[in-house]
């Protein structure tokens, strides 16, 4: 996989909150999940790349978006390497790998290690946090 070159875009909250839509900013900035099967991308099949719904980075190719049954669109890899990162995520008790964009530290959604091949790894994503580019 390419490596991606991503410079740092810091905002304040109250920056975010003007460039953001309240449920944009509720996920993104405040790692909000959005309910599954009622979400922008779940069952969404167009060829394209996702973007990171902040800093309009390209995080995703639907080239590696598969059916996982969550109700949440789920990808086995991001588009470059470092594209995204992993955040533990200690809430709820348990310990869970959370993903945030690379660029603007944007909450996605988290990886999980039951995805299909070539990587096994399931990358579920709020549909709230993306914007779709058609190709
Ligand atoms: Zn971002």
């Amino acid at each position: 996989m390419r490596p991606c070159d991503r410079e740092k875009l810091e905002r304040s909250d109250e920056e975010w909150k003007r460039a953001l839509t309240p449920e944009q900013f509720r996920i993104l900035r405040q790692d909000g999940t959005e309910p599954p099967f009622r979400n922008k991308y779940w069952d969404h099949h167009d060829r394209g790349v996702y973007l990171c719904a902040g800093c309009h980075s390209e995080l995703f190719s639907s080239d590696a978006k598969f059916e996982s049954g969550t109700g949440w669109p789920s990808f086995f890899e991001p588009i470059c390497e470092g594209a995204v990162e992993k955040v533990e995520d200690k809430r709820f008790g348990v310990v869970r790998d959370a993903v945030a964009c690379a660029r603007c530290g944007g909450h996605l959604g988290h990886v999980f290690e039951d995805g299909p091949p070539p990587t096994g790894l399931r990358y579920c994503m709020n549909s709230g946090a993306l914007e779709f580019k058609e190709e």
